[in-house]
């Protein structure tokens, strides 16, 4: 029995006992540039602070940085959010899909800091709540008594309460500022670059690195695995790395004259330049017969 394992729960898989692996991946060259076990029963919003922190304590060690993170909406938090700006980091997370800006029909006023109803009456802020379960804030607002009674939408939007309570994340900001960074072009495009970075890798690392299945008890062991794992995935890359070159063809030319360096500040008539280069080029290709002379008598006399 390990201590440390728990049950994960995933729609469509049999129950087990797991460890969750975490890794970030380069999008340019897609090596792992951190990996970390985690329990399994915590959910991935929960577990990107503490892989945060090692991936950019890993990438300030080599002396590098990272500006943008791309996640999938299981890493999306208010928290997160804010931890990532906090630290300059630019988020492309989308957010979970029972978000909401706020309630259906209502209008947030930015200025004032309070939500218009249909009617047009105010919801004003109250305070900040700390929900118990989870530790999660939010903003609450309230209209008044006054403005509700006698609304014809009354049931419908309050029932039998006597005042619209509204409440909303306290990150709401921020998950607006994440919305429309995602919405542009180029968050539509960091999408897609996400998907094709860490798919592949987590494919490799279960198929190929012998990932799916962690032989070892506790925690710190299983990071070792990952650790291996990861560092044997890395070692392939680079071995079957291939910088870029660049082919280029390259002449060598005679050393230019005293006059044709002046020519090239106009100093000299074109004319001019033309028979001095029309004669370096002729030179040149007596250099090369010169050159090429051996061989050729080499070749004449076996023949
Ligand atoms: S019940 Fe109150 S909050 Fe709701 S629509 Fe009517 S006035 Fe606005």
């Amino acid at each position: 029995m390990d201590p440390d394992a728990r049950i994960a729960v995933k729609t469509g898989k049999a129950r087990k006992l797991c460890y969750l692996a975490q890794l970030s991946v380069d999008t340019s060259h897609h090596t792992i540039t951190h990996v970390q076990a985690d329990f399994a029963d915590r959910k991935d919003n929960q577990c990107l602070p503490k892989l945060l922190g090692g991936l950019t304590g890993r990438l300030r060690c080599l002396g590098l940085s990272c500006s943008h993170i791309l996640a999938d909406a299981g890493y999306s938090s208010g928290e997160n959010y804010a931890l990532l700006e906090e630290q300059g980091m630019t988020a492309f997370i989308p957010p979970h899909g029972t978000y909401k800006g706020g309630p259906e029909g209502f209008t947030y006023d930015r200025e004032e800091d309070c939500w218009l109803c249909p009617q047009g009456k105010r919801a004003t802020f109250r305070k900040v709540k700390v929900e118990p379960k989870g530790n999660i804030k939010k903003r609450f607002y309230l209209t008044t008594r006054r403005d509700c009674r006698g609304c014809p939408l009354r049931e419908g939007c309050i029932g039998k309460g006597h005042e619209k309570k509204v409440e909303v994340t306290f990150y709401r900001e921020e998950y607006e500022r994440v919305i429309a960074r995602l919405k542009s072009r180029y968050g539509r495009k960091m999408k897609g670059l996400r998907q094709a970075t860490v798919e592949p890798v987590l494919g490799t690392l279960t198929n190929y690195m012998g990932l799916r299945k962690i032989n070892t008890r506790g925690i710190q062991q299983a990071q070792k695995g990952m650790l291996l794992a990861a560092a044997a995935y890395n070692l392939r890359k680079l071995l079957r790395f291939t910088p870029k070159t660049r082919q280029s063809a390259v002449m060598a030319l005679p050393r230019p004259s005293a006059a044709a360096s002046l020519g090239f500040f106009g100093l000299e008539n074109r004319g001019e330049i033309k028979k001095r280069t029309e004669a370096s080029k002729e030179e040149l290709l007596y250099s090369r017969v010169v050159q090429q002379l051996p061989m050729l008598a080499l070749v004449f006399l076996l023949w």
